[in-house]
């Protein structure tokens, strides 16, 4: 083996843990190799099940494995990357309280660090739209349609319930479409606990620029999930774009507006902007690298995942999704350990397996093995290969639990607040303490 020993890894999302692992399996018995991932977050977020936290279907906590918990040889910064150099070789990263750096040397460089939510400069969008790509996206998202809930059944603000009551999703792709069907299946099933609101009082809108939703799929697939929304209240704005949401007025592509205090934005995504200052070889914003996952002219840098463009060899490139992320994290793994021992790389090569969306009320789509699905089975598979996928028993266990209880009980409408009590900051006196306490 050559010299190579320290790799560090950037991002600990599909592709940077994933990756870990793959390495921890090639080096378990070589004592020499350092490998150090470094995350902002100490979890790895399982994103395909993030709609149902904001839909109070699982508890935020059963979707994300602590990292510590899943990389045993791997040491673990929690921390943020300020900065990579790559004629150095270096990493800067910051963390703590105070923000303090640690500059960090490599041998091996895997840029791993995924892409960011854009707003394309929209008015008001970025501002005051909600996001659906963190953790704390879901809880913020169930927090405020609680809040416009409770809010909206108080009689005082019966003139504000059109614009309380009005939820919008702008995006029909993916994450657009699971949400809606999340956030209105939510909604709905909450709504008979508060006492002066009725169905009809809810709006639930998707905008989406194409004619048909879940542009992914097949376009037949796309449409039952379509029908199946529209039957279920959601009023979808086919050929609309979101083009601003300001002063709790959002206006549509097609030239029509509407009142709503939440947008929720997942139309949109850019290559994280770290990579910018970055010196290698970029495609739109992302870090270019060869089939080999090899960063162009920059020896021992690595990058994968939504951070990257990969070449499928067919003259096109890899799409951004973690079931590819996965796989592309066993073949960065397997050639770093090739360099580091002066063997031959071998490309990524992959076909996509599938693609399941979850439309809830027990229904989905999916297209697998170009098998097409729909209604209960789609579910059923959406369920039962994302229930496989997610790391660690501890946390299947916990999911399927939770499932099963959902069946028994309505859903939860309790909000999450993050706040802390409320203190007394002025020094009172014991006895007067001591009478409040009784009186
Ligand atoms: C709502 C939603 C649903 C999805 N559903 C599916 C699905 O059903 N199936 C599927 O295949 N794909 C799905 N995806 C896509 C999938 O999540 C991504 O393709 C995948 O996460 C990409 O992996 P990654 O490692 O490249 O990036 P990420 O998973 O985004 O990981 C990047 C990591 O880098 C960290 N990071 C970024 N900047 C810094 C910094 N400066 N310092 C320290 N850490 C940093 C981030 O915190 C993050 O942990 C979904 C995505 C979303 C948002």
């Amino acid at each position: 083996m050559s010299q190579s020993k320290k790799i560090i890894i950037l991002g600990g999302g599909f592709g940077g843990i994933y990756t870990a692992l793959e390495l921890e399996r090639r080096f378990r018995a070589e004592e020499s190799v350092e490998i150090t991932l470094v995350n902002q977050d100490n979890f790895l977020l399982f994103t395909p099940m993030l709609h149902e936290i904001a839909a109070s279907d699982l508890d935020p906590t059963d979707i994300v494995n602590p990292i510590h918990k899943l990389l045993k040889k791997t040491k673990f910064f929690c921390g943020s990357v300020d900065a990579v150099d790559i004629a150095k070789k270096t990493v800067t990263v910051s963390h703590g309280a105070e923000y303090h750096s640690h500059v960090l040397s490599y041998d091996q460089l895997v840029l791993a660090l995924g892409s960011v939510t854009h707003f394309f400069g929209l008015p008001g969008l970025a501002e005051n739209a909600l996001t659906m790509k963190s953790l704390g996206d879901a809880m913020h998202l169930r927090n405020q349609m609680i809040s416009m809930l409770e809010e909206a059944d108080f009689e005082c603000c019966k003139s504000l319930r059109g614009k309380l009551l009005t939820f919008v999703v702008a995006g029909g792709g993916f994450a657009g479409v699971e949400t809606v069907a999340a956030i209105n299946d939510f909604l709905r099933g909450v709504l008979p606990f508060y006492s002066n609101l009725k169905p009809s009082d809810l709006r639930v809108i998707l905008a989406h620029s194409g004619e048909v939703v879940l542009p992914e799929l097949d376009s037949t697939l796309g449409r039952y999930a379509g029908t199946l929304l529209q039957e279920r209240g959601v009023e979808i704005k086919f050929k609309s774009k979101v083009t601003s949401f300001e002063n709790h007025s959002v206006t549509f592509s097609d030239g029509s507006a509407c009142e709503a205090c939440t947008v929720v934005w997942t139309a949109g995504n850019a290559p994280n902007p770290l990579l910018q200052q970055i010196q290698c070889d970029k495609d739109r914003g992302r870090i270019a690298v060869d089939e080999n996952l090899a960063v162009r002219g920059a020896p021992g840098v690595w990058a994968l995942g939504d951070c990257a463009t990969i070449p499928d060899g067919n003259g096109g490139c890899y799409p951004p999704t973690a079931q590819h992320s996965i796989r592309e994290a066993v073949t960065l793994a397997h050639n770093i350990a090739a360099d580091m021992r002066g063997e031959k790389p071998r490309p990524f090569r992959f076909r996509t397996l599938g693609q399941l969306a979850s439309l809830g009320h027990r229904s989905g789509v999916a297209q697998i093995f170009g098998f097409r699905f729909s209604g209960f089975w789609a579910w059923w598979l959406w369920r039962t290969v994302y229930l496989m996928k997610l790391p660690r028993f501890e946390k299947r266990f916990r999911v399927a639990l939770n499932w099963t209880l959902d069946v028994l009980f309505a859903k939860d409408n309790v909000q999450l607040p993050v706040t802390r009590a409320s203190v007394l900051r002025v020094p009172m006196s014991i006895k007067h303490a001591q009478g409040d306490a009784v009186s």
